[in-house]
């Protein structure tokens, strides 16, 4: 497999429409060309002409541990550590079901304010069902290593922060914790695909992601769980469906979970989902994730420089250290929501998340220096030139 260097090969494979520059695969990955005729493969000749017998001829049945291991590459995963299937928000639910009981004689999860909500709100939902007493307990990003104490079941965070790009240092926060007798799930959703992640050499215990940002697999595909081997045995299983028992195809009565990580399998997978998946690792497999991580800071560094040369009242609130940054660049504005609509209608797509943060994702495989200082030029022109204050810019949509 010859390697493909990051942008000068990859960006011919991502179909952008003419006039747009996305700023936004943070949110949703541009569309990989392998996409449709995988998918078209799939269902014409997988699903079409061998129909049941696909989950065993075309290795369906397998395929979510397979795919699993191809991300397990992107995240420092140990093969055989990942599953695939269900959405992110189930698999922070799985992960952190499994992390409570593996530490029962405490009662508080730690989390951060900057977490996505969809996490915080599948612990209370878990917390509820559970009905034995645990309690969430959220403090600011900065406070949350010294926030880690013997009180404390399991740390559940996100390494990078979906509205300011902040990235926790998982390495130093996973040592401490465990010293502590703490149990880690870290949600990769803004990390996977955008920067190395080393999940074995940092001990993390359970982990999760999702494959439609970064990994640009395509709206409403399927997310990923990670188990680690020293847990993978013995981790309960909280959502016990069929596919993660030790013999399906056996119809016992009674739940047994199968070994491994196989065990968070849940229900039937989502096979053509799984193929636009599979298309898009076609590209992952064959890029370096250390060039994509050197690409993307150098082009974040370079957005952060011509915005604040150009438009003084947008504040960077992105770290600018390295290390304590993933793959975006955020600025807070005011006038935010209606900026951003100003600049998706001249073809700058990036979004807004209240309160007033516009948000730009970096994704390398697809966006170069070009492209980041067209960027500037239309930031420029909509805070600069105050178009943003047009009155048809200020009606707020459904999803932002
Ligand atoms: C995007 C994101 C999610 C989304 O969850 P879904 O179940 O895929 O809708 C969850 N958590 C974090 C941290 C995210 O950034």
């Amino acid at each position: 497999m010859t390697r493909l260097r990051v942008y000068d090969d990859t960006r011919a494979l991502f179909h952008l429409p003419d006039g747009v520059i996305y700023l936004d695969g943070n949110s949703l990955g541009a569309l990989p060309l392998g996409v449709a005729e995988r998918v078209n493969r799939v269902i014409t000749t997988e699903w079409g002409n061998e129909l049941i017998r696909a989950w065993n001829t075309a290795g369906w049945y397998s395929q979510p541990r397979h795919v699993g291991d191809r991300i397990a590459r992107l995240i420092g995963a140990e093969a055989g550590s990942v599953m695939v299937g269900d959405t992110l928000s189930l698999k922070v639910y799985q992960a952190l079901a499994a992390a409570l009981d593996m530490n029962a004689s405490r009662k508080a999860i730690l989390s951060d304010t900057g977490n996505f909500p969809t996490d915080l709100y599948m612990a209370e939902g878990l917390i509820a069902t559970l009905g034995r007493g645990h309690q969430l307990r959220l403090v600011a990003p900065e406070e949350i290593e010294a926030a880690l104490s013997e009180e404390i079941a399991v740390l559940y965070i996100t390494e990078v922060d979906y509205r300011t790009g902040r990235r926790h240092d998982m390495a130093k926060l996973t040592a401490k914790a465990h010293a502590l007798g703490i149990v880690t799930v870290w949600d990769l959703a803004h990390s996977a695909g955008a920067l190395p992640v080393d999940l074995a050499g940092c001990g993390v215990d359970f982990a999760a992601g999702c494959t439609y940002k970064y990994i640009n697999a395509g709206p409403g595909a399927p997310a990923f769980l990670y188990v680690s081997p020293r847990h993978a045995n013995v981790a309960r299983a909280a959502l016990s469906g069929w596919m993660g028992h030790a013999k399906p195809f056996a119809f016992e009565l009674g739940y047994a979970a199968a070994g491994g990580v196989e065990r968070m399998r849940v229900g039937t997978p989502p096979v053509l989902a799984m193929a636009a998946l599979e298309a898009s690792l076609d590209i992952w497999d064959r890029v370096d994730i250390k060039e994509v991580r050197a690409r993307s800071l150098a082009l974040g560094d370079l957005l952060i420089a011509e915005v604040e040369r150009r438009c003084p009242s947008l504040e960077v609130v992105t770290p600018r250290a390295h290390e304590r940054r993933g793959s975006q660049v955020s600025f807070a504005f005011d006038g935010g929501y209606a900026a951003m609509q100003a600049l998706i209608a001249r073809g700058l797509i990036g979004d807004f998340r209240a309160p007033d943060i516009m948000r730009f994702g970096i994704t390398p495989l697809y966006i170069g220096e070009s492209e980041i200082m067209r960027a500037a030029e239309i930031i420029e022109e909509v805070i600069a030139g105050e178009v943003w204050l047009r009155p048809e810019y200020q009606v707020v949509n459904a999803v932002t």
